[in-house]
């Protein structure tokens, strides 16, 4: 963006030659030493003038430059001055001025409580009328817990007791879910508005929970997931608060959580207020009409009322929905003519691994627009970049996330490791699909159970299930399927809590927002290969990376816990035939979650008339059904299926 400035100065200068007086306000506001280059270069003042120029310009990127050229703001009052640097998130002078503050006040908590939260106090008013952004706001909250960190020691020494915070929250990532991002930002987030935050991190276990809140006698629970069955957790701690009598507000957030879980499912069992919370911002209002003392009740009253109402509507919706049996669903299968598809036989079967991959492969391959997303900026990228309202904040957030990228690379932070394997593979009694692998008889065969979907549609539209993109045994063709599992997520944890060490909540969001896209990248690096020559299905396929983001390839790689096949139970199979956790360390957590969190797997179908859908809400028949193909109990499948069964 500076060089491009930089750039239209030159040609500018070059063309004409003098100064538009019209010009000389702006003309002013060009820092001194930036003016210097570029005036030398108009004016010819020096042989080397250019190259200093452009030397100049690669030193100043993004947000940088302007902390590093305009230090006026260091000659304000010292007030003013900590409040400058936690609204701008600087950390460079901090310290030194932290420490004039301490040297100037009766006691070093006045600092805190005066100086940093006057500080914070601008932030928090900054970011809840929407005129700073997130990714900005836990800048600041580095430069605070840098300043905190300082100040500590001395307040030890001062025993005068603890700080006057605004409330205490209790955060977790619930038991089996390993997810943390945004409960992280919550937590940064509720932290700049001075709560005290008792953060238990991922898989934290229900007693744990229990046993925390009332040991450090918290305000407020907060519980995160990102996959479907933490869900079941949230419902299973609300009814365990409720029995131990809580009365402690629960906040529920994370991507798989919803209003209308949290209405219909969570609300009921719990008597005490219970609010779905799912952006950062909000978290902190809700926190603060749950906790002020006088209007809490009612503020309380009105959540439960507007839960009921919520709930209300949400059961009359559901039940004009008309469902056929899964028999009859069977019956408008989506059907291929297996006389004329085009199968393709791989070039390669059998299990690979792929270790020590060069991460640097996957940046072009590289979906943004999800990174942006995680810090709450909403937009689509590259477009972001100039958006009207968040795009100067994309854009310093951008040059942060290729600079930390650029240092894993250079320093090889991360590993990335891949297994996948293509194996001939058949659909049998509609739903189910067999592959043949090594070590696997022709009477028990590796079987995995696809859903159905069970809404009636509109007459000429199928009831799909993934099976239908797979030849049917009885057709006499030989078809394949692929199984995968990817991860970037070696050594993600590791950098985070290096970046955690060092009070930069920033850097630890960033490496594991990080990791995610570059396992999703590796996902569709892995597919694209398999594609032109694994399997070789599409040798001439030649996409850019946002036909690719697009899907505009033929075949799809669906992931368990995704729409297409929501049950989360068929990774066990995949773990099984590919011996994921044997072979490159990824491993499933009791709730079937991925661990390392940045990992990806799923199945390849190759068919060209396989497209993504989404299995919606099935009904019992469907689920007693599937029990018994899996040879597993109704309530096991029950359990499993129960965020896609209708009411
Ligand atoms: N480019 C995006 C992809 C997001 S979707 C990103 O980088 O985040 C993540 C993965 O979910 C896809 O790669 C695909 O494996 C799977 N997926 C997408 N839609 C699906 C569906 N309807 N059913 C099953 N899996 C799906």
């Amino acid at each position: 963006m500076h060089s491009v400035f930089l750039y239209h100065a030159i040609q500018a200068g070059m063309n004409i030659g003098i100064v538009n007086p019209a010009l000389l306000d702006v003309y002013d506001n060009i820092p001194k030493d930036l003016l210097e280059h570029v005036e030398d270069v108009i004016l010819d003042r020096r042989d080397d003038a250019t190259e200093r120029l452009l030397a100049f310009a690669e030193n100043v990127v993004g947000t940088e430059r302007e902390n590093k050229v305009d230090l006026s703001w260091r000659e304000k009052p010292l007030q003013e001055r900590i409040t400058h640097a936690l609204v701008k998130g600087i950390d460079a002078f901090i310290l030194e001025d932290i420490e004039k503050a301490r040297q100037e006040a009766a006691r070093p908590l006045e600092v805190i409580e005066g100086h940093l939260m006057t500080g914070m106090n601008v932030v928090g008013d900054l970011f809840g009328s929407g005129k700073m952004f997130l990714p900005q706001v836990v800048k600041s909250a580095r430069v605070m817990k840098k300043a905190v960190a300082y100040l500590l020691p001395f307040i030890d020494s001062d025993k005068v007791g603890p700080r006057r915070q605004a409330g205490k929250v209790l955060l977790a990532t619930v038991k089996g879910d390993v997810h943390d991002i945004g409960k992280n930002i919550v937590g940064v987030v509720l932290a700049c508005n001075n709560y005290e935050i008792i953060d238990l991190g991922v898989m934290v276990s229900p007693e744990k929970i229990i046993e925390t809140a009332k040991a450090e006698n918290v305000d407020v629970i907060g519980l995160s997931g990102l996959i479907t069955p933490s869900l079941d957790e949230m419902v299973h701690l609300a009814k365990e608060m409720q029995r131990q009598n809580f009365e402690v507000p629960l906040l529920i957030g994370g991507a798989t959580t919803s209003k209308a879980h949290t209405a219909v499912k969570i609300d009921p069992q719990y008597s005490n207020a219970v609010v779905h919370v799912n952006d950062a911002s909000r978290a902190v209002t809700v926190v603060g009409d749950l906790l002020k003392v006088n209007s809490r009740r009612k503020y309380m009253e009105d959540l439960k009322a507007e839960y009921d109402v919520f709930r209300e509507n949400f059961g009359k919706r559901g039940k004009i929905k008309d469902y056929l049996s899964i028999e009859e669903a069977r019956e408008n299968k989506y059907k291929i003519d297996w006389n004329t598809s085009e199968i393709v036989v791989p070039q390669t079967t059998g299990i690979k691994i792929i270790e020590d991959f060069d991460i640097r492969n996957l940046e072009e391959f590289i979906d943004w627009t999800p990174f942006f997303r995680s810090w709450e900026l909403h937009g689509k990228y590259p477009g972001i970049l100039k958006d009207e309202v968040v795009g100067e904040q994309a854009t310093a957030l951008f040059g942060d996330a290729k600079a930390l990228l650029k240092k894993i690379f250079d320093e090889k932070l991360l590993q990335a490791k891949a297994i996948y394997g293509l194996f001939p593979a058949n659909s049998v009694n509609d739903d189910d699909i067999e592959i043949i692998y090594e070590g696997d008889t022709e009477e028990k065969r590796m079987t995995f159970r696809t859903l159905r979907q069970q809404l009636k549609k509109h007459q000429g539209k199928p009831n799909f299930a993934l099976a239908d993109y797979i030849a049917p045994k009885e057709s006499g063709i030989q078809d394949h399927l692929g199984l995968f599992c990817v991860s970037t997520g070696f050594g993600t944890e590791e950098l985070a809590k290096e970046f955690e060490k060092d009070h930069d909540e920033y850097n630890s969001i960033m490496i594991k927002a990080l990791s995610d896209r570059l396992a999703e990248a590796f996902a569709e690096y892995l597919h694209k290969q398999i594609r032109t020559t694994e399997w070789g299905y599409a040798p001439q396929e030649s996409l850019t990376n946002e036909e690719l983001i697009k899907e505009s390839y033929s075949g799809i790689r669906p992931a368990p816990g995704y729409p297409a096949c929501p049950d989360h139970l068929e990774k066990l199979s995949i773990w099984e035939v590919l011996k994921v956790e044997e072979n490159i360390g990824v491993k499933l957590t009791e709730s079937l979650a991925m661990w390392p969190a940045a990992s990806v797997s799923g199945y390849y179908f190759a068919n060209p008339e396989a497209r993504y859908f989404g299995v919606g809400k099935i009904k019992e028949d469907q689920v007693r059904d599937f029990a018994e193909r899996k040879g597993i109990s109704f309530e096991k499948a029950e359990k499993w299926l129960r965020p896609n069964i209708a009411d």
